[in-house]
């Protein structure tokens, strides 16, 4: 059976989820979507010959299995419950939601309704992550930092250990879980300049320290530094670019999803680390407001 689809959200995630739905990777999972129209705030032409449809005729119509959450953070939640309680499946940009509690609410009513919730995290499926990871594996950390620069954010993406929940789930992915010591933000709004650091540790207690610092001129980013027992890593290893794209990897994982493909002890694992970033976001959040007030 086809999946049929509708992207929400038309900035550049929407735009290149509509591109891969038209477009699948032949022979894969994203062969079953089949997209049937976007959705948009704004009265928009056909987008890549796809047509804008309402919000009700995407909550509503029979021949539409699945959506594509693609908006700004702050409006992620809303959407997702709305599809959710319509019976469709849903994808959603990462972050999923902005607070740890609202992702756990969400992910109840999805296996309350027998539905896929999946958020994507294309940062994983990066040449320089997947090699990097191969490269520190059966190392020894004794510490490290992971900085990560860029051009100031655009409204309604949330708090930056949110925004910024990519970086974070590399930290998760490559460390195990973690906790937080400490954080704090500085802030120039005038300057649309932010800087927020948060002190982790690992389970074996080590420290690791995560920034996300944003301003106009800040190239984009990640710089790292990693000590290990018998070795440094202070850039980030160049991996094999590979031939299939990081929202196309991401489309065949969801369609594998829905398709009874994923074992349920690989969707409990990636649920499980999910739902820990989200829940260090909230803390972090938590401690940088208090050390700002
Ligand atoms: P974006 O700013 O391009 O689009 C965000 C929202 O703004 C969309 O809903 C879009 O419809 C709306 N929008 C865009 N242009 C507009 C305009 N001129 N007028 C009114 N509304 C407009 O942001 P994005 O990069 O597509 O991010 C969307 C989601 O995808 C976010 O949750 C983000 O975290 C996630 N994401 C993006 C990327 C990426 O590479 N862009 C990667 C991973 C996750």
């Amino acid at each position: 059976m086809m999946l049929g689809s509708v992207v929400v959200g038309i900035g550049i995630a929407g735009s290149v989820r509509i591109r891969d739905l038209l477009a699948p990777l032949p022979s894969s999972a994203a062969e079953k979507f089949s997209i049937k129209g976007f959705v948009s705030r704004r009265t928009l032409e056909d987008q890549q010959g796809v047509k804008q449809i309402s919000m009700t005729e995407a909550l509503n119509r029979d021949d539409i299995h699945a959506a594509f959450i693609c908006t700004e953070n702050t409006n992620h939640e809303e959407h997702i419950r709305q599809f959710l309680e319509a019976g469709k499946h849903v994808c959603v940009e990462y972050p999923m939601t902005l607070s740890y509690t609202s992702a756990v609410d969400l992910w109840n009513l999805a296996q309350q309704k027998g539905l896929v919730l999946h958020e994507e995290h294309i940062e994983l499926f990066t040449p320089d992550f997947k090699q990097l990871k191969k490269d520190i594996a059966g190392k020894t950390l004794e510490e490290g930092t992971l900085h990560f620069t860029g051009g100031p954010l655009k409204p309604n993406f949330g708090f930056p250990s949110f925004s910024g929940i990519a970086r974070l789930t590399w930290l998760v992915d490559l460390f195990g879980e973690l906790t937080v010591t400490a954080a704090s933000l500085v802030e120039e709004k005038e300057n649309k300049y932010m800087k927020m650091t948060a002190h982790l540790l690992t389970r074996q207690q080590k420290p690791l320290t995560w920034i996300e610092e944003r301003g106009p001129g800040l190239g984009r980013a990640k710089h790292i530094h990693l000590r290990f027992q018998d070795t440094n890593i202070t850039e980030l290893p160049a991996g094999q670019r590979e031939p299939v794209g990081l929202f196309m990897q991401d489309l065949v994982l969801f369609g594998r999803k829905l398709q009874g493909e994923v074992s349920a002890a690989e969707l409990q694992e990636e649920r499980s680390r999910i739902l820990h970033c989200l829940q260090l976001a909230d803390r972090i959040q938590q401690l940088s407001e208090h050390t700002q007030a």
